[in-house]
Protein backbone atom coordinates (compact mmCIF):
# COMPACT_ATOMS: atom_id res chain seq x y z
CA UNK A 1 0.00 0.00 0.00
CA UNK A 2 1.48 3.64 -0.25
CA UNK A 3 0.48 5.15 3.07
CA UNK A 4 1.00 8.84 3.48
CA UNK A 5 2.72 9.55 7.02
CA UNK A 6 1.58 12.80 8.20
CA UNK A 7 3.49 13.89 11.73
CA UNK A 8 3.15 16.25 14.93
CA UNK A 9 2.86 16.62 18.01
CA UNK A 10 -1.08 16.65 18.18
CA UNK A 11 -1.60 18.57 20.73
CA UNK A 12 -3.83 17.61 21.22
CA UNK A 13 -5.32 16.39 17.57
CA UNK A 14 -7.99 19.29 16.05
CA UNK A 15 -10.54 19.04 13.68
CA UNK A 16 -7.85 20.78 11.02
CA UNK A 17 -5.45 17.98 11.61
CA UNK A 18 -8.50 15.30 10.91
CA UNK A 19 -9.99 16.65 7.99
CA UNK A 20 -6.75 16.86 5.89
CA UNK A 21 -6.18 13.47 7.20
CA UNK A 22 -9.45 12.40 6.03
CA UNK A 23 -9.88 14.37 2.82
CA UNK A 24 -5.69 12.83 1.59
CA UNK A 25 -6.66 9.34 2.72
CA UNK A 26 -9.63 9.66 0.27
CA UNK A 27 -7.40 11.60 -2.50
CA UNK A 28 -6.25 8.66 -4.37
CA UNK A 29 -2.74 10.43 -3.40
CA UNK A 30 -2.47 7.54 -0.79
CA UNK A 31 -4.33 4.75 0.34
CA UNK A 32 -3.97 5.54 4.34
CA UNK A 33 -2.72 8.19 5.93
CA UNK A 34 -0.85 7.52 9.20
CA UNK A 35 -0.56 9.97 11.70
CA UNK A 36 2.61 9.95 13.57
CA UNK A 37 2.71 11.19 17.03
CA UNK A 38 6.23 13.21 18.29
CA UNK A 39 7.63 11.70 21.12
CA UNK A 40 7.47 14.42 24.60
CA UNK A 41 10.74 16.12 23.93
CA UNK A 42 11.90 15.92 27.57
CA UNK A 43 13.79 19.35 27.48
CA UNK A 44 10.30 21.25 26.32
CA UNK A 45 8.00 19.82 28.91
CA UNK A 46 7.94 18.13 32.60
CA UNK A 47 4.43 16.74 32.13
CA UNK A 48 5.42 13.26 30.37
CA UNK A 49 2.22 11.77 30.80
CA UNK A 50 0.95 14.23 27.51
CA UNK A 51 2.74 11.58 25.56
CA UNK A 52 0.08 8.92 26.32
CA UNK A 53 -2.57 11.76 26.26
CA UNK A 54 -1.72 12.93 22.98
CA UNK A 55 -1.25 9.43 21.07
CA UNK A 56 -4.70 8.61 22.62
CA UNK A 57 -6.86 11.23 22.05
CA UNK A 58 -5.10 10.74 18.10
CA UNK A 59 -6.60 7.20 18.38
CA UNK A 60 -10.18 8.14 19.26
CA UNK A 61 -10.38 10.87 16.91
CA UNK A 62 -9.23 9.01 13.77
CA UNK A 63 -11.07 5.62 15.27
CA UNK A 64 -14.00 6.05 12.85
CA UNK A 65 -11.65 6.42 9.76
CA UNK A 66 -11.25 3.53 7.86
CA UNK A 67 -8.52 4.96 5.85
CA UNK A 68 -6.59 6.74 8.52
CA UNK A 69 -4.56 5.53 11.46
CA UNK A 70 -2.19 6.31 14.71
CA UNK A 71 1.31 5.35 14.64
CA UNK A 72 3.88 5.63 17.38
CA UNK A 73 6.88 4.81 16.17
CA UNK A 74 8.76 7.88 17.53
CA UNK A 75 7.86 6.86 20.94
CA UNK A 76 10.49 4.09 20.88
CA UNK A 77 12.81 5.93 19.05
CA UNK A 78 16.06 8.15 19.84
CA UNK A 79 14.82 11.53 20.42
CA UNK A 80 15.01 13.94 18.60
CA UNK A 81 13.22 11.86 15.98
CA UNK A 82 14.24 13.47 12.16
CA UNK A 83 11.82 12.76 10.33
CA UNK A 84 14.47 10.72 7.72
CA UNK A 85 15.03 8.60 10.35
CA UNK A 86 11.39 7.91 10.81
CA UNK A 87 10.55 6.94 7.19
CA UNK A 88 13.87 4.62 6.95
CA UNK A 89 12.19 2.94 10.47
CA UNK A 90 9.06 2.37 8.88
CA UNK A 91 10.15 1.70 5.35
CA UNK A 92 12.32 -1.31 7.61
CA UNK A 93 9.22 -2.36 9.59
CA UNK A 94 7.03 -2.59 6.61
CA UNK A 95 8.55 -3.79 3.53
CA UNK A 96 5.56 -4.13 2.10
CA UNK A 97 4.66 -0.36 1.73
CA UNK A 98 5.63 2.68 0.35
CA UNK A 99 5.77 5.66 2.26
CA UNK A 100 5.39 9.03 1.32
CA UNK A 101 5.86 12.67 3.55
CA UNK A 102 2.73 15.06 4.29
CA UNK A 103 3.55 18.59 5.10
CA UNK A 104 1.77 21.75 5.13
CA UNK A 105 3.18 24.54 2.45
CA UNK A 106 4.79 26.30 5.69
CA UNK A 107 6.50 23.78 5.97
CA UNK A 108 7.80 23.32 2.60
CA UNK A 109 9.09 26.72 2.37
CA UNK A 110 12.31 25.99 4.96
CA UNK A 111 11.89 22.31 3.54
CA UNK A 112 16.06 22.23 2.80
CA UNK A 113 16.57 22.60 6.29
CA UNK A 114 15.34 19.37 7.53
CA UNK A 115 17.40 16.52 7.47
CA UNK A 116 18.51 14.94 4.42
CA UNK A 117 15.56 16.54 2.44
CA UNK A 118 16.68 15.51 -0.29
CA UNK A 119 16.68 12.06 0.41
CA UNK A 120 12.87 12.36 1.58
CA UNK A 121 11.84 14.15 -2.34
CA UNK A 122 14.02 11.43 -4.16
CA UNK A 123 13.68 8.58 -2.47
CA UNK A 124 10.02 8.72 -0.40
CA UNK A 125 8.18 11.36 -2.03
CA UNK A 126 5.97 14.47 -0.61
CA UNK A 127 2.79 15.90 -0.88
CA UNK A 128 2.35 19.13 0.25
CA UNK A 129 -0.57 21.25 0.96
CA UNK A 130 -1.72 24.50 1.33
CA UNK A 131 -1.20 26.71 4.79
CA UNK A 132 -2.48 30.53 4.50
CA UNK A 133 0.49 32.87 3.60
CA UNK A 134 3.20 30.44 2.07
CA UNK A 135 3.75 29.16 -1.89
CA UNK A 136 2.70 25.70 -2.94
CA UNK A 137 5.66 23.72 -4.83
CA UNK A 138 4.89 23.87 -8.59
CA UNK A 139 6.80 21.48 -10.99
CA UNK A 140 8.80 19.76 -8.62
CA UNK A 141 10.16 15.98 -9.35
CA UNK A 142 8.81 13.88 -6.17
CA UNK A 143 6.53 16.43 -5.11
CA UNK A 144 3.05 16.54 -5.41
CA UNK A 145 0.95 19.74 -4.55
CA UNK A 146 -2.97 18.90 -3.29
CA UNK A 147 -4.87 21.45 -2.79
CA UNK A 148 -6.63 20.54 0.72
CA UNK A 149 -9.22 22.63 2.18
CA UNK A 150 -7.56 25.84 4.51
CA UNK A 151 -8.83 25.54 8.22
CA UNK A 152 -7.64 27.68 10.34
CA UNK A 153 -7.09 26.71 13.69
CA UNK A 154 -4.13 25.13 15.53
CA UNK A 155 -3.19 23.29 18.47
CA UNK A 156 -1.72 26.72 20.50
CA UNK A 157 -5.37 27.95 19.89
CA UNK A 158 -6.51 25.34 21.86
CA UNK A 159 -4.28 25.06 25.09
CA UNK A 160 -4.67 28.40 24.91
CA UNK A 161 -8.88 29.28 24.99
CA UNK A 162 -9.17 25.90 27.40
CA UNK A 163 -6.62 27.63 30.13
CA UNK A 164 -8.66 30.52 29.64
CA UNK A 165 -11.52 28.39 30.27
CA UNK A 166 -13.28 28.84 27.32
CA UNK A 167 -14.96 26.19 25.69
CA UNK A 168 -13.54 24.50 22.21
CA UNK A 169 -16.30 22.03 21.36
CA UNK A 170 -16.31 21.84 17.67
CA UNK A 171 -12.77 22.43 17.82
CA UNK A 172 -12.02 18.97 18.17
CA UNK A 173 -13.97 15.71 17.62
CA UNK A 174 -16.18 15.00 20.32
CA UNK A 175 -14.37 11.75 21.76
CA UNK A 176 -11.34 14.35 22.29
CA UNK A 177 -13.54 17.32 24.00
CA UNK A 178 -15.01 14.19 26.39
CA UNK A 179 -11.07 13.28 26.75
CA UNK A 180 -9.58 16.21 27.79
CA UNK A 181 -12.80 17.16 29.89
CA UNK A 182 -12.57 13.75 31.57
CA UNK A 183 -8.64 13.97 32.09
CA UNK A 184 -8.70 18.07 32.86
CA UNK A 185 -6.11 18.70 30.32
CA UNK A 186 -4.85 21.95 29.58
CA UNK A 187 -6.92 23.56 32.62
P1 LIG B 1 0.78 23.92 17.63
O1 LIG B 1 -0.21 25.05 17.59
O2 LIG B 1 0.92 23.27 18.98
O3 LIG B 1 2.11 24.27 17.01
P2 LIG B 1 -0.50 22.66 15.34
O4 LIG B 1 -1.95 22.93 15.42
O5 LIG B 1 0.30 23.44 14.34
O6 LIG B 1 0.16 22.74 16.77
P3 LIG B 1 0.93 20.20 15.01
O7 LIG B 1 0.72 19.05 15.92
O8 LIG B 1 2.20 20.94 15.07
O9 LIG B 1 -0.36 21.13 15.15
O10 LIG B 1 0.60 19.80 13.54
C1 LIG B 1 0.95 18.65 12.90
C2 LIG B 1 0.93 18.96 11.45
O11 LIG B 1 -0.35 19.47 11.11
C3 LIG B 1 1.93 20.07 11.06
O12 LIG B 1 2.55 19.67 9.87
C4 LIG B 1 1.07 21.29 10.88
O13 LIG B 1 1.60 22.13 9.86
C5 LIG B 1 -0.25 20.69 10.44
N1 LIG B 1 -1.40 21.49 10.83
C6 LIG B 1 -1.60 22.18 11.94
N2 LIG B 1 -2.77 22.83 11.93
C7 LIG B 1 -3.35 22.53 10.75
C8 LIG B 1 -4.58 22.90 10.11
N3 LIG B 1 -5.45 23.72 10.67
N4 LIG B 1 -4.83 22.41 8.87
C9 LIG B 1 -3.95 21.59 8.27
N5 LIG B 1 -2.76 21.21 8.84
C10 LIG B 1 -2.47 21.67 10.05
Amino acid sequence: MNIGIFGGSFNPIHVGHCILANVLSQSGLVDEVWLTVSAQNPLKSADASLERHRLEMARRAVEQCERVNVCDVEMSMPKPSYTIDTLNRLSQMYPEHRFRLIIGADNWQIFDRWRESRRIVEHYGVIVYPRRGYEMPCGVEGVTAFEAPLIEISSTQIRESISRGEDVRFMVPDSVYDYIKKNKLYG
